[in-house]
């Protein structure tokens, strides 16, 4: 990871403060990181698109598919699981 190259932090009285701002900058940048792997990519807990309107019965891999033309409402992105929990089945322009 390129934050670990802190090639110009200066060595002198200030360098306990500055690791400890560095410090706490990568937990930052580390927490974000896991929460994107927690809830943007993983694979194990895919993402779909479901369109909220009465009548929408599917879920869909993409935003921009076909199936969504004639949604009226806003999309919602949520858990494959989730998705047929609510008893939504795979659109039929993806499989
Ligand atoms: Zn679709």
């Amino acid at each position: 990871m390129a934050y670990y190259k802190y090639s110009n932090i200066p060595v002198g009285d200030n360098q306990a403060h500055l690791t400890v701002a560095g410090s706490s900058i990568m937990h930052l940048v580390l927490l974000l990181f896991t929460l994107l792997l927690a809830f943007g990519c993983s694979s194990d807990d895919q993402r779909v698109y479901i369109c909220k309107g009465p009548h929408s019965l599917r879920y869909h891999h993409s935003a921009h598919c076909r199936g969504l033309k004639h949604c009226s409402t806003e999309l919602t992105k949520l858990s494959i699981e989730d998705a047929k929990r609510m008893g939504r089945n795979l659109c039929g322009y993806e499989d």
